[in-house]
């Protein structure tokens, strides 16, 4: 029996971060899978082989992206389609630019209409906000994302429409202030607002939200307000100020908030679910029947709440075997790291073979 390996890729830029292949490995990776007879498949074709058994791909694979970054656009989708190759993008929906105009790509300059420097640049910008830094992200636009569905290249699937987490503890860790943000993922769904509380933050389909007292939230952020804004937090006792509301607040209320009930977790997750399926497929103009679930977490809840918003094949970041009889609910991938070639071909081998890809799973739990 054969394992199908999904491998799991974010960016194809410059970028010196593990989740970034350069254009260059990127080429190597497919030459070597070309060279190796792989074919890819898509996500349907997948769960035909888990569910029914059809033994039609030998040496099948499934390549990903998740996210959706410019550089989908510009270096993944022109070296897939010189090679052969298609492949599935989960894209954050709100993470698109509106503007109707196809940016160049690598075809560009293949076709000889530019020069490789005029390509778009796809590494990692930075604003300052208040103050610090924060990681800024090149975007695709949606007649890119429609170009690149309809070319039947990389098909295009929700992977939910912020992307964001939830505060999922009730446990104050700090009051929300100006600072870095070096990850570009990762907002939380509560109030942000300049000295409200700040609590452990875990992705949002897969844990129940925290919500702090507004009341309280608001008293704590016109403090600041009133006492000098961005100012107020170069006081080196800040944080003891805002601590003595919150403890006046506490004693005369009993608590500082709520913890969303698992049922009121499942009615937030399903209209998650189906606003980000919903938004793509209008602007796809075809069903989507895949999700992949952002940071890979999920539960029993989450995976209840995206059968009842329509999907039916749930992509994760564990790791193990892909093979006829698993579980469509529960598809393996692997992330690719930034890494020499060997180590592709190892994992590559690895999880093509059933009984290896279990023992490597077991390993890593
Ligand atoms: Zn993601």
């Amino acid at each position: 029996m054969f394992s199908v390996p999904v491998l799991l890729y974010h960016h194809i830029n410059y970028d010196n971060d593990v989740l970034s292949i350069s254009p260059e490995v990127f080429e190597e990776h497919l030459k070597y899978l070309k060279q190796e007879g792989y074919v890819s498949i898509d996500d349907e074709e997948l769960a035909q082989y888990m569910i029914e058994g059809k033994k039609d791909w030998q040496k099948a694979v499934v390549i990903t992206f998740d996210d959706g970054y410019l550089d989908t656009w510009v270096w993944a989708y022109p070296l897939l389609k010189k090679y052969g190759f298609k492949a599935l993008l989960f894209l954050v929906t709100w993470n698109v630019e509106e503007e109707e105009s196809l940016g160049f790509n690598l075809d560009d300059v293949y076709a000889g209409k530019i020069q490789m420097d005029k390509l778009p640049k796809c590494e990692a910008q930075y604003a300052i906000i208040d103050g610090f830094k924060h990681k800024v992200e090149s975007k695709l636009c949606w007649s890119e994302v429609r170009f690149m569905d309809k070319s039947g290249i990389i098909k295009v699937l929700p992977h939910s429409k912020m992307h964001q987490k939830v505060y999922a503890s009730d446990k104050i860790v700090g009051y929300n202030r100006p600072r870095e943000k070096l990850s570009y993922f990762g907002d939380v769904a509560g109030d942000k607002r300049y000295g409200t509380l700040d609590f452990n933050r875990k992705p949002e389909f897969a844990y129940n939200e925290f919500i702090p007292d507004k009341e309280l939230n608001d008293m704590l952020h016109k403090h600041v307000l009133d006492n000098g804004y961005l100012d107020f937090f170069k006081k080196e006792n800040y944080k003891t100020e805002l601590d003595k509301i919150v403890e006046n607040y506490r004693q005369e209320k009993g608590s500082i908030g709520i913890f969303e009930t698992d049922e009121q977790r499942y009615i937030r997750v399903l209209r998650e679910l189906k606003l980000t399926k919903g938004e793509l497929e209008t602007e796809i103009k075809r069903k989507t029947y895949s999700f992949a679930w952002p940071w890979g977490a999920y539960d029993e809840i989450s995976i209840k709440a995206a059968k009842e918003a329509g999907f039916k094949y749930l992509f994760t970041t564990k790791v193990g075997a892909n093979i006829i009889g698993s579980n469509v609910l529960e598809i393996k991938r692997f992330r690719i790291w930034k890494s020499d070639l060997s180590w592709f071909k190892t994992r590559l081998q690895m999880y093509s073979n059933p009984l290896l890809a279990k023992v490597y799973s077991y390993l890593k739990k």
